[in-house]
């Protein structure tokens, strides 16, 4: 083995090494990189769960009548209901763990669960 070998090995090994730091540092230290979810649960029975880092409009039909939720920028919201109080759209929008919207005459909830399990730190924005 030459002075260029041990060169390079050491250089590969560096490399590895840095990366494997720059992976635990990503993987362990930074809880917020887990994605926070939207679930949206009919009468007590999950009907979806969606990233609430991935904007996405979403039409909630089921037999107590229509929701329309809306994710956008991090943030979750019902921006159409045909229920009579119309109390889940005037909620506005929800974006933190534990966060709720709830329509009660379509036994909707709208709730935002974290990753990392709750804490306002990881998921304040
Ligand atoms: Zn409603």
């Amino acid at each position: 083995m030459n002075r260029k070998d041990r060169i390079l090995i050491a250089a590969v090994l560096a490399i590895a090494l840095i990366l494997a730091v720059v992976f635990y540092i990503r993987t362990r230290l930074l809880p917020h990189s887990d994605p926070a979810v939207v679930t949206v649960t009919i009468d007590g029975k999950l009907y979806g769960a969606y990233a609430l880092s991935e904007d996405r409009e979403q039409d909630i039909d089921t037999v107590y009548g229509h929701n329309h939720l809306s994710i956008r920028g991090g943030y979750a919201q019902v921006t159409e209901a045909d229920c009579p109080d119309g109390i889940c759209v005037h909620q506005g929008q929800i974006s933190r763990n534990g966060e709720i919207i709830v329509c009660l005459p379509h036994r909707l909830i709208v709730e935002i669960l974290s990753g990392d399990g709750g804490g306002v730190d990881g998921t304040a924005r």
